[in-house]
């Protein structure tokens, strides 16, 4: 790839909804070009159709890039009491108020023979289509009003017609994209149309707009989604028409669902703020997300945003697909739970607790959201450090935990006894147990301490390690999988263990 000096890129969103993960990874990309190349990233807002805007959809976009801790170097930001203002030298950057730009650029290319009106209504539009798929022909404007006379036109407008403004497609030319990741795409102007590049509510289209503001705003490269891939042709010849320098155009792969398809909105849960809710970190998803579509060619798979910007390159942005796969999520996500300092984790933890309804946190005091028990946060800290190393994303710890606080744990007892075991030795090996931490000091009811004295135990009375390890561990927790007994006792305290080592046993007799 060429030298690559001071670039300035842009994400141009439509502001029509929610952030999806497709629009992250663009604007991610975007911004660690910029960072790895010592440009600018700007964000532009693209709000022509203004039959799709959605209230508020700007400032979610903003709230995303503050979230994401991505800084644009220009365009709107939001101010600390939620207000949309500007910075950057080549705005505005909200295209619905460069209107006037748009109609000095139309003009433009009307006086260069470039464009022309067109006062074809809607029906006949729709007609001229339906005319098209019957004989089996790509839907194309058929060019009607393309040499009307400046005095005709000059009379349709005055008396109130309703137009759009089209662009004059060159006849039969070739039109070459040299994208930077599909390499060269050659179209014929022959399968391209008229298309309109100002409708009739006098706002421009995404073509027109987009292009106008990408060489006003010295965009040097346009790194989008492949879905625009089609459009590009039609962009390069509005270059041409206003004789001006392209960009260079790099379009990012799509990204897959599991069955490699396209992924869509109904693959569900493809919004930023739906996976933030489900519990993975900000710093795990961007990690997951630029590896959508690039790789740095190594092993390499945990990388910091710094170290991104450092490694990002746009040589290795694969032309395939990229699968979306969950489970690399989960495990990525799983990596930066455990760097969480226990305090992190425990402050992770709490909103998704009280979703559970299993705890909340009121000012200072901590309780159990049933019974209302008040909590020890250390206490609390010492059992989800059992599932710190386990859990892959926050909503998992409800589940994961709840069976620390339950009053009585609802099991089968056939469970509590080893496969190699009878039901006679679990009761006399839990009994013993339960001599044994009956004895034990509160300041010996360590994980350490109660593995020593626990294999004493064994081995001083022959019993193999399944034969008390399992029942010790289910009527500790009453699951199959949990985390080890002597690690589940010293976190859940003497007297929750007695209990329910002593409510195993009389379910047994
Ligand atoms: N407004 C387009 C979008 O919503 C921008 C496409 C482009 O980057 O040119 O994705």
């Amino acid at each position: 790839m060429k030298n690559i000096s001071n670039p300035r890129v842009r994400i141009a969103p439509s502001p029509t909804g929610m952030v999806h993960l497709g629009t992250l990874r663009t604007i991610l990309y975007n911004y660690l070009f910029a960072k790895h190349h010592n440009g600018k990233f700007i964000i532009r807002v693209e709000d022509t159709d203004r039959t799709r805007l959605v209230p508020g959809a700007i400032e979610n976009l903003l709230e995303a890039l503050e979230w994401a801790d991505i800084k644009t170097d220009e365009g709107p930001y939001l101010t600390s009491d939620k207000k949309i203002k500007q910075k950057g030298e080549t705005g505005p950057y909200i295209q619905s108020e460069r209107l006037d730009i748009y109609k000095q650029h139309i003009d433009d290319l009307l006086d260069k023979g470039k464009a022309y009106y067109c006062f074809c209504d809607k029906s006949r539009i729709n007609e001229l289509r339906e005319q098209q798929v019957k004989d089996k022909l790509p839907p194309k404007y058929d060019g009607k009003c393309k040499d009307l006379t400046k005095e005709e036109i000059k009379a349709l407008i005055d008396s109130g017609a309703q137009y759009v403004i089209r662009f004059k497609m060159p006849d039969n030319k070739d039109v070459i994209v040299n994208d930077l990741i599909r390499g060269e795409i050659v179209v014929n102007t022959k399968d391209l149309d008229d298309y309109v590049l100002i409708k009739s509510d006098g706002f421009p289209t995404y073509h027109f707009a987009s292009v106008v503001d990408d060489h006003l705003m010295k965009i040097t490269h346009v790194m989008r989604g492949d879905e625009w891939i089609a459009s590009t042709p039609k962009h390069v010849l509005l270059y041409e028409a206003f004789s001006w320098q392209a960009p260079e155009f790099a379009h990012l792969p799509a990204i897959l669902n599991k069955n490699k398809k396209k992924m869509s909105k109904r693959d569900g849960d493809s919004s930023v703020s739906d996976f933030v809710n489900k519990g993975y970190l900000k710093d795990a998803l961007l990690n997951f997300i630029s590896l959508l579509g690039w790789n740095a060619g190594t092993d390499q798979e945990i990388y910091t945003l710094r170290e991104l910007e450092k490694q990002f390159s746009l040589d290795n942005i694969h032309k395939a697909g990229a699968v979306f796969d969950t489970d690399k999520l989960d495990w990525i996500n799983g990596q930066y739970i455990r760097e969480l300092s226990i305090d992190e984790f425990f402050d992770y933890c709490l909103p998704y607790l009280e979703k559970d309804g299993i705890m909340k946190q009121t000012g200072e005091d901590l309780y159990l959201i049933k019974t209302k028990e008040t909590l020890k946060p250390t206490y609390v800290k010492n059992i989800l450090k059992l599932e710190q190393t386990r859990i892959k994303k926050f909503s998992e710890i409800g589940e994961a935990i709840e069976f620390f606080f339950a009053d009585d744990l609802d099991y089968d007892i056939e469970k509590l006894v080893w496969k190699k075991s009878t039901k006679e030795e679990t009761i006399e090996n839990l009994k013993k147990l339960e001599e044994l931490l009956k004895k034990t000091k509160d300041e010996l009811f360590t994980e350490e301490k109660l593995e020593s004295s626990i294999k004493e135990l064994m081995e001083q009375s022959s019993i193999d390690t399944g034969s008390l390890l399992w029942p010790m561990r289910f009527a500790l927790s009453g699951r199959e999988r949990s985390p080890g007994p002597f690690e589940l006792a010293a976190a859940l305290g003497k007297e929750k263990c007695l209990k329910r080592i002593g409510n195993a046993v009389a379910k047994m007799l």
